[in-house]
């Protein structure tokens, strides 16, 4: 077993549940390049401006976040490291709930996101080597690190008619959607399924997929948090 690659960590110096939320959220923004500011924060976890602003101040204080020009906020290197041990533990824990407890697709994500505070280093590591070091979480997403690979990929509206493609991720933005996941779930529109694309319609704001012999259409919102690949060798 090898554990270089993941941080020493103090569980001393852990920072709290809403922290870690907090943590883990910036840094899926600013990996995706998207403004982290205070008021899409409040938007993102539900909870109000006062709120957020009062925790932003604490996490400053405790050195998690910097923040920048035009009250856009950054993750210190602390910050981050925090961030990409708490995202690593919920995507392990999302495979554990799903191999081993056979928990549905549409729930690991809600049901990691209560175990992931309570990992510790020594579990994650177990969890790495018994999930076989995946490099995407059950929904696609790239652990910390892992991100190149899947650069390459784009959101269903931006597909071609005709093209056949393969699922390959159900971007985080979707993952809180619970009735989002249970219809795709059901629709087996799932990473590492094949789908061709019959239309794309944007004065409907509608895709419409065969997936499986199945014809499903998806509404722009949806089809933005789906993420494909070309089939290789098809057009
Ligand atoms: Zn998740
Ligand atoms: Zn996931």
């Amino acid at each position: 077993m090898t554990s270089a690659s993941v941080p020493i960590e103090s569980e001393n110096s852990r920072p709290t549940p809403t922290i870690e939320d907090y943590l883990g959220i910036i840094y899926t923004l600013e990996r995706d390049g998207q403004p982290v500011i205070a008021s899409r924060l409040a938007e993102m976890l539900d909870v109000s401006a006062p709120t957020v602003t009062i925790t932003l101040k604490r996490m400053q204080r405790d050195g998690w976040i910097m923040s920048g020009e035009k009250k856009e906020i950054r993750l210190s290197s602390t910050g981050q490291e925090a961030a990409k041990t708490v995202i690593r533990r919920h995507m392990l824990t999302e495979w554990m709930l799903s191999r081993v407890l056979n928990v549905p697709w549409s729930q690991i994500h809600e049901e990691a996101h209560h175990l992931e505070h309570s990992i510790s280093r020594d579990v994650e590591l177990r969890l790495r080597d018994s999930m076989e070091d995946p490099s995407f979480c059950p929904h696609g997403n790239p652990l910390p690190g892992n991100e190149a690979l899947a650069a390459a990929w784009f959101p269903l509206t931006e597909c071609a008619v005709g093209q056949d493609v393969i699922v390959r991720r159900i971007h985080e933005r979707a993952e809180d959607n619970q009735l989002l996941l249970a219809f795709l779930e059901k629709n087996s529109v799932l990473p590492g399924h094949k789908a061709r694309i019959l239309d794309v319609l944007p004065f409907n704001e509608t895709v419409r997929l065969n997936i499986g012999g199945e014809i499903i259409t998806l509404g722009y919102s949806a089809a933005r948090q789906v993420y494909v690949e070309i089939v290789p060798g098809s057009t």
